[in-house]
């Protein structure tokens, strides 16, 4: 697996609670989001309400959850954990909402993978909190509203534009989460590194921070791996010299690249004239899936400014060929 894929591996799913923080006051960075949701909450404790449904959208990696499990924590509520995908027919859901109690906190990922029948049944829930149920078959079929408690759902996506305008309007509150600037990643290394008990200096802080991708998730696998081999092959410490060896071995680069990455650009570049090339040319010639390509490995190198989306495809931009350090057509590199 790529050192570098914001998608939890099996290992982190088990470890990663440790380094999870709890409060909305431990969360670093994603300021604007702090402070919107910082008074959603307080304002929904003053009226002793549920907070309003809450959906979180962007990047894997990022914190979506950690941010949900935090909603629940500063509520003082339970929180009930479930995906799209799991959510298979309107009676799954039944069931789900039914056992859910007063002011409880239902995290969905992935929302934007509901079923229609599905989705449809969401709606009077999140707005009227109301399930209509259909009892029987045939002529004798009949439809019987049950009341549920009130209760508040937090949504996650990578994708928010393949959400329909009906679920997403019943959101009170939309999220977008950003990259981390370099600061906070610092800031989280810190904080892990210290939860971890491994010394590291600012300098090697610093190294492993700037090549995260703006991406917690990222920030601590890196951590981990770097303090692998500050054991093996130093004396402990992390150093900005350590976590270059470290990382430069692993074969992500100073601004966090990896193979694939490279791949990918020298793909556009060198078989499609630097482009514009459509999404599923892309994905078979660099045999790896479309939607893998949109969610996970472009929005990195968009942000960078590396490659840009065209109505034609996608086009690799001057700062790749920097990066690469290849010419432009027609330019010399700077
Ligand atoms: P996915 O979309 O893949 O489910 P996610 O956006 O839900 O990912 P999380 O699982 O919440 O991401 O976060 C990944 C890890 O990053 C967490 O275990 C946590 O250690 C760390 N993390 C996330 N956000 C922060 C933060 N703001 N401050 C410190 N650590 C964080």
């Amino acid at each position: 697996d790529r050192l570098v894929s914001p998608h939890v591996s099996d290992e982190e799913q088990i470890l990663e609670g440790s380094l999870r923080p709890r409060r909305l006051a431990e969360y670093i960075g994603q300021e604007k989001i702090k402070e919107n949701l910082g008074i959603l909450l307080e304002a929904a404790r003053r009226r002793n309400e549920p907070v309003d449904h809450v959906l979180l959208y962007g990047p894997p990696g990022l914190g979506k959850t950690t941010l949900c499990n935090i909603i629940a924590a500063e509520m003082g509520v339970n929180l009930k954990t479930t995906a799209g995908p799991a959510i298979e027919h309107a009676g799954d859901l039944a069931s789900i909402l039914t056992s859910l109690q007063p002011g409880e906190v239902l995290f969905i990922d992935e929302v934007h993978r509901l079923s229609r029948a599905v989705e449809e049944r969401l709606y009077s829930a999140m707005e009227d909190f109301a399930l209509d149920v259909v009892i029987g078959k045939g002529p004798s079929a009949r439809s019987l509203r049950l009341s549920l408690p009130p209760f508040t759902v937090v949504g996650a996506t990578t994708r928010v534009g393949s959400l329909t305008a009906p679920l997403r309007d019943r959101f009170g509150a939309i999220y977008r989460m950003e990259y981390y600037d370099i600061d906070s990643l610092r800031m989280i290394v810190q904080r892990s590194a210290s939860i971890l008990k491994v010394p590291a200096n600012d300098e090697g802080i610093s190294e492993i921070a700037s090549r995260a991708r703006g991406t917690p998730r990222i920030v601590n696998r890196l951590l981990k791996r770097v303090r692998d081999y500050a054991q093996v092959r130093a004396d402990g410490v992390i150093t900005r010299e350590v976590a270059q060896k470290a990382l430069n071995a692993m074969e992500v680069d100073e601004i966090g690249l990896d193979l694939t990455d490279r791949n990918m650009l020298l793909t556009i570049i060198n078989k499609f004239n630097g482009g514009p090339v459509g999404l599923d040319t892309l994905a078979a010639s660099t045999s790896e899936d479309s939607e893998t390509i949109e969610d996970v490995y472009e929005p990195y190198l968009l942000q960078l400014g590396f490659i840009a989306r065209t109505p034609r495809g996608r086009v690799a931009m001057r700062a790749a060929y920097d990066h690469l350090n290849l010419t432009p057509p027609g330019g010399e590199s700077g």
